[in-house]
């Protein structure tokens, strides 16, 4: 039998506000535990929630990127249930009237664009933490997360690999980032990943029954998490048995997905209108606004790349990539105009530089002026490029300019004819033997040379 393999990915999303969805406390990661409470998110009776504006307009620009319908009339349902982490007993989310509705991403898959569809993007709460203690063994409960606005993306089950939910995943983020609207971080828990897979043989009319894996924190367990899974089902299903409905949490140690509990249904969860909220019209003028004030997103800034800067496709898309990159390298421009030049030494020689120094571009020392500046030198012949490249490992290193280096490093190119031949001169005269070697012919004498004018050189800069 051969099966194909049918993915949709439930991503949640935490927005950068200064406030949390429904109260004024500080949406703030890292705080002491329970700084950032009230009564409104620790759940207390008579606490009456108000719903932030930000939130909403991120939500929209998320919608808007992911060429969404923003739906004009919205509304906050209670999905209860019971957890130490949510002191309410219910989490405020959207149920039938969500923000955002029937959009799509396109993908690159495999080398072609694939459109990916995205049933809804909705509003609702992010749940406190428990902190296990192995000290005391006890759990600690800290309520700083509860209240913070999140947007979760649903996927249609549109995805055929785990490589495909892989690259969803990456573009996913990657048009998140251009929006400004999160710090996009696994790590920090501010992307947070939901996998539901299910195998049927190829042709079937109908999806097979799917499982819903937890717990993965890169897009890479994600991608694992899949494929043991997939393998899974086959097996049950080659051996004659029947998949259950239920969510696995992944781990990662093992690398195998575990049972954690049998999948809840929508009614389990007694959804019902959240009376503290009334429903919500969403003015057009609000949509036209966060329209009108979407950043760049990654397809325009390549498109501008290639047309006003005129980079090679290839050359903006690796650009395009990182967004942080792709900033660096536009402040570049801004710098000295020489998209073309600097882009060589970003992509060539920095990227491969910082790699080495398992540095990244956001905590590097070296500024778009220095390297603007560095890159003009190179042009004017002040130095070579070889020495360029060495001035950008101490630029790194140091956080001084190309000036500074060189003059530090006396790392100018010797452009005065005579004080170059004396030198000369004095390396011939000093390795006669070699020097007749080369002129018999034998070309790989030169080499040593050029090493001793190399380090004559460097001998004078007081190297
Ligand atoms: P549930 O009611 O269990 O939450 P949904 O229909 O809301 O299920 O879908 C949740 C996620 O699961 C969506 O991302 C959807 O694309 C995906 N999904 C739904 N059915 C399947 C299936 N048979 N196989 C794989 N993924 C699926
Ligand atoms: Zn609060
Ligand atoms: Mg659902």
């Amino acid at each position: 039998m051969k099966f194909e393999t049918v993915i949709g990915l439930e991503a949640h999303l935490q927005l950068k506000t200064a406030t949390k969805i429904f109260c004024g406390c500080a949406n703030r990661f890292g705080s002491q535990p329970n700084t950032n409470t009230c009564p409104v998110c620790l759940g207390l009776p008579g606490s009456l929630p108000v719903f932030n504006e930000q939130a909403l307009e991120y939500a929209i620009r998320v919608g808007l990127a992911l060429n969404c319908q923003i739906n004009p009339v919205i509304k906050f349902d209670r999905k209860n249930y019971f957890y130490p982490d949510l002191p309410k007993g219910y989490q405020i989310s959207q149920y039938d009237k969500p923000i955002c509705s029937k959009g799509y991403l396109m993908v690159k898959a495999g080398g072609v664009e694939k459109k990916i569809g995205i049933t809804r993007a909705h509003l609702e709460e992010d749940a406190g933490k428990l902190i296990h203690d192995k000290a005391t063994n006890s759990s600690l409960a800290d309520y700083n997360r509860t209240g913070t606005p999140l947007v979760e993306i649903v996927s249609e089950p549109d995805m055929r690999s785990p490589q495909e939910a892989y690259d969803y995943l990456t573009a996913l983020k990657l048009t998140l980032e251009y929006l400004g609207v999160s710090d996009c971080d696994m790590e920090k828990g501010s992307l947070r990943c939901d996998a539901n897979v299910s195998i049927r043989e190829f042709g079937a009319a109908q999806f097979g029954t799917k499982t819903e894996l937890k717990n993965m924190n890169s897009f890479k367990a994600v991608k694992s998490a899949l494929e043991y899974e997939v393998n899974r089902h086959a097996q049950v299903i080659l051996s004659g048995g029947k998949i259950v409905q239920e969510t696995l949490l992944w781990n990662e140690e093992k690398g195998m997905t575990a049972s954690m509990r049998g999948k809840e249904q929508a009614h389990d969860y007694r959804y019902f209108p959240d009376p503290d909220l009334v429903p919500f019209t969403v003015d057009a003028k609000i949509v036209a606004d966060v329209k009108a004030r979407m950043p760049e997103l990654p397809k325009e800034k390549f498109q501008r790349f290639v047309d006003s800067h005129k980079l090679s496709d290839y050359d903006a898309s690796v650009l395009v990539q990182d967004k942080k990159i792709a900033d660096f390298f536009e402040a570049c421009v801004r710098a000295s105009n020489d998209p073309k030049k600097i882009c060589n030494w970003i992509m060539s020689v920095l990227l491969k530089e910082i790699n080495e120094r398992k540095l990244s571009i956001e905590r590097m020392t070296l500024t778009p002026e220095n390297l603007a500046g560095l890159i003009k030198k190179v042009e004017e012949g002040v130095v070579s490029n070889l020495a360029g490249k060495d001035i950008l490992g101490f630029m790194l290193d140091t956080g001084k300019s190309a000036d500074a280096l060189i003059a530090e490093k006396g790392l100018a190119q010797v452009s005065d004819d005579s004080a170059l031949e004396g030198m000369l001169d004095e390396i011939f005269l000093a390795h006669a033997d070699v020097v007749e070697q080369v002129k018999q012919g034998k070309q790989s004498a030169v080499g040593f040379l050029v090493g001793q004018a190399a380090a004559k050189r460097m001998l004078k800069a007081g190297h």
